[in-house]
């Protein structure tokens, strides 16, 4: 017998009036998740189609480890929807690093890796150096929840080498921060940031919005700023011009209400869509036509 419907796939949205871009997806773990509801969810053929269907027509597609790094690269080779985003994802240099403590979240430490940070982030460089569909480093950042103090340390450093490769490389740079607003922030001052910098799925307040927005970084929205309590997540969305907003899915987690807890993918993004036009006063329309623009003015046009 089936499982419950209210943990399989949610059923398609209606479709968007214009197309839209998803801008920060993980499209190599929606096809890993088994759900029920959707025979054909495992293929990313089926994806890609589901997706524009309902208006979303492309994606920045993330690979932040290594096996997810070879599968971005190819596949943004092949499908002429998706341009990819590498890194190291913070936790996992963590791993790369060898380094097992439990931190705020009271989880057991995943297991180390053999491959070295080092040369985990090398393959990641020269990922980004030879695929021309790979527009962005990311996700990186810091994961004040994920890591403890040594772990934190190492974050740091991998976060600094992955905005120096950004800027090397002319890319965009795509952030993960997640309890490490300040450090986030203070990293990026420090170092200067990429011209083209995005703050993936992101979660801070109005103050923080109005400091990225000043500093001419970009934000991404994901499925929380459509969560009843996160005021203060759609709070920020209104001090985000058009010209510096993102939207994504951050699949296939982080599913658009009222689908909570059930598995995410790009053609769930119209959620998103829908909740950000009517918390900005603006027509579906209007969000449409920004975020692709604003998606080619961040990653170039594909
Ligand atoms: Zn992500």
């Amino acid at each position: 017998m089936a499982r419950s419907r209210s943990k399989g796939w949610p059923d398609a949205p209606e479709p968007l009036p214009l197309p839209v871009v998803d801008n920060h997806t993980h499209l190599e773990s929606v096809l890993a998740w088994r759900a029920d509801g959707w025979e054909a969810s495992s293929s990313l053929d089926a994806q890609l189609e589901r997706a524009a269907a309902v208006g979303v027509t492309r994606m920045v597609q993330v690979g932040c480890d290594l096996a997810a790094v070879d599968w971005t690269s190819t596949m943004v080779g092949a499908h002429e929807q998706l341009l990819g985003a590498v890194a190291i994802h913070p936790n996992e240099a963590v791993r790369h690093a060898g380094i097992q403590e439990v931190a705020a979240d009271g989880l057991d430490p995943e297991d180390p890796y053999e491959t070295s940070l080092d040369e985990a982030f090398a393959h990641v460089a020269e990922v980004a150096r030879d695929n021309d569909r790979i527009r962005a480093v990311g996700e990186t950042g810091l994961d004040h929840f994920r890591a403890g103090p040594a772990g934190r340390a190492v974050q740091r450093e991998a976060f600094r080498a992955h905005i120096a490769l950004a800027k090397e490389l002319g890319l965009a740079l795509q952030i993960h921060d997640r309890d490490a607003h300040d450090e986030v922030v203070g990293v990026l001052l420090a170092d200067g940031a990429p011209d083209r910098t995005v703050f993936h799925c992101f979660s801070g307040d109005a103050a923080l919005a109005r400091l990225a927005v000043s500093h001419g970084w970009f934000l991404s929205f994901a499925g929380p700023v459509s969560f009843g309590p996160n005021d203060a997540l759609r709070s920020a969305l209104r001090e985000v011009p058009p010209s510096q907003l993102l939207l994504e899915t951050d699949a296939p987690y982080l599913t658009v209400h009222p689908f909570r807890g059930r598995p995410n993918a790009p053609y769930l993004l119209p959620g998103t869509v829908r909740t950000v036009a009517e918390v900005t006063g603006r027509s579906v329309d209007e969000v449409c036509t920004s975020v692709v623009a604003t998606s080619e003015a961040v990653y170039g046009r594909w």
